[in-house]
């Protein structure tokens, strides 16, 4: 059986959805798209060459043809969007942010739990990157001993603008707080943000870079960097420090130079690339599980809730610049009891 998609929200990590599911995976056709602008959503569908309808949100949702939507809009649009799908009956694949606000994301987990099944998937690709499951089935298979801490880096080359201080948890630090989370299979208490002295390279508004300390409900602490105008490339590492052992990730393959008396590798540049692979995994098993009327088995709308509340933190660390707790006000559906 293919699995009939609809699209909401063709901007760029749409379009990059469309073509996988086009061109890549196996089992899903693009059906139908939409977008607040739906001249960008006939373009999408243009540029591609597929015979996608094209219709408004409402009419999408309602059309019984659609298994199941594909919602890559703007980050405050994610909630209606995700509320309406679980209502007409449709399985969800949405980018992260799961809902921009603590009590948005409630409200999803609240309408999935009504339907006693997951319905969700959030695009919290990381922990579909072969080098992260790699971590993971070191720290499960519990050889190393416990986790005692973690250490994250994630750098940028350069950002524009019209980046904030706020959007390095919001949109950078938020795959760190989803995947570590995930490692380690523990839930965040509380969490502290210190801000070192800014690069030159950052604009005025911006603080560059940042440090994060993450502290864990069993104590593990994490100290994930954020650093957005490191020059150099796209880098992201972490490293697990056990009561016996270490793991880290594996360097990315690229190639190396020896020249000039010198020894060098490639930095990668560029998180599309960085990630190409997980993104098509995740979307693939997300079209396996739906085609066999499974649940989703990526990040659930409960994993996107913890994300954002833990961001939420970190954005009140920024400014308080203490110890900011991590407290759900809800409690975890009985059917995602037990799966971090
Ligand atoms: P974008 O600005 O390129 O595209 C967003 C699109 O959504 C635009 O075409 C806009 O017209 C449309 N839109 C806005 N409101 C809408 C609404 N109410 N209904 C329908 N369409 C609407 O943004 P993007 O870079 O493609 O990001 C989209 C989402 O994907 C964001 O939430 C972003 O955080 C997320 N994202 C995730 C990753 C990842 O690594 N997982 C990477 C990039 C983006």
């Amino acid at each position: 059986m293919t699995i009939r998609f609809g699209v909401i929200g063709t901007g760029a990590i749409g379009r990059e959805h469309m073509r996988r599911i086009t061109q890549k995976l196996l089992g899903g056709e693009i059906a139908a798209v939409t977008d607040i602008d739906l001249s960008a959503a006939r373009k999408a569908v243009e540029e591609l060459g597929i015979e996608a309808r094209i219709y408004p949100e409402e009419e999408l949702l309602a059309d019984r043809s659609i298994d199941a939507v594909i919602i890559t809009s703007w980050g405050p649009a994610h909630e209606a969007s995700v509320l309406a799908a679980i209502a007409a009956g449709k399985y969800v694949f949405v980018e992260k942010p799961l809902a921009t606000t603590i009590e948005g994301c409630e409200r999803i987990v609240q309408a999935e739990e009504k339907i006693g099944r997951r319905m969700v998937q959030v695009g919290y690709m990381r922990r579909y990157d072969r080098g992260y499951q790699a971590l993971k089935s070191v720290v499960a298979c519990g050889e190393l001993g416990s986790p005692l801490m973690v250490r994250c880096t994630h750098r940028n080359a350069a950002v524009d603008e019209r980046y904030t201080t706020e959007m390095a948890v919001l949109d950078t630090l938020v795959h760190e707080l989803d995947v570590t989370r995930w490692l380690v299979g523990d839930d965040y208490a509380e969490v502290q943000a210190v801000f070192p002295r800014r690069t030159k390279y950052a604009h005025e508004a911006l603080q560059d870079p940042q440090i994060f300390l993450l502290r864990t409900q069993t104590g593990i602490v994490i100290t994930a960097e954020v650093f957005v105008n490191c020059r150099y490339g796209y880098d992201i590492q972490c490293e697990i420090v056990c009561e016996e052992g270490t793991v880290s990730l594996p360097a990315e393959a690229s190639v190396e130079f020896k020249h000039d008396a010198l020894h060098k590798r490639a930095v990668p540049q560029d998180w599309k690339l960085r990630f190409a692979d997980a993104y098509d995994a995740e979307l693939q098993d997300f079209i396996n599980q739906v085609e066999r009327c499974n649940e989703p088995q990526g990040p659930s709308a409960w994993d996107g809730y913890l994300a954002t509340l833990a961001a939420e933190a970190c954005v009140r660390a920024q400014k308080s610049q203490g110890w900011e707790s991590v407290t759900p006000g809800i409690s975890q559906p009985k059917f995602i009891a037990g799966r971090v």
